[in-house]
């Protein structure tokens, strides 16, 4: 078993819930995505066979909750995927114009500034998203 879907097991167990069908899709899914977080009605589009949308949102919103997905900020909209314990903390590049998604990787520089910005300002900073809007190489050329 992949070390993704032992952690996943793993989350639900020590929260004292168990995998089901719904849950397991919705996971999956998500999983499958990779560095292209899923809007909401694309994850229920593609896991329509595993549960009724209240299955799906139920499911969605109690892995949330114990941490194996999470919300991304897009502007004012948000995509899942899955938790930081699952690839690591990181930030991602989103064309304005193709809408595609790209994953950065970690920078230390850059997260050691984030938290001397946020110790200047006597706040201590237990998360952040960044969300890096512009236009991606492709649709410059195009
Ligand atoms: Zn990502
Ligand atoms: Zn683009
Ligand atoms: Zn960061």
């Amino acid at each position: 078993m992949s070390f993704q879907n032992e952690l996943y097991l793993q989350k639900l167990k020590s929260a004292g819930y168990s995998d089901t069908v719904p849950r397991s899709a919705v996971y999956d899914t998500i999983r499958k995505s990779e560095h292209e977080p899923m809007t909401m009605a694309e994850l229920v589009r593609q896991t329509t066979t595993f549960g009724d949308r209240a299955s799906i949102y139920r499911s969605v919103k109690l892995l949330e909750k114990i941490g194996v997905i999470k919300r991304v900020s897009f502007g004012w909209k948000y995509r899942l995927e899955l938790g930081d314990d699952f690839h690591g903390h990181h930030h991602h590049l989103t064309c304005t114009k193709c809408h595609k998604t790209e994953a950065l990787s970690d920078d230390a520089e850059l997260e050691k500034g984030l938290h001397r910005l946020a110790a200047r300002n006597r706040f201590t900073m237990q998360d952040h998203q960044l969300d890096i809007r512009g236009i991606c190489e492709d649709c410059k050329l195009g």
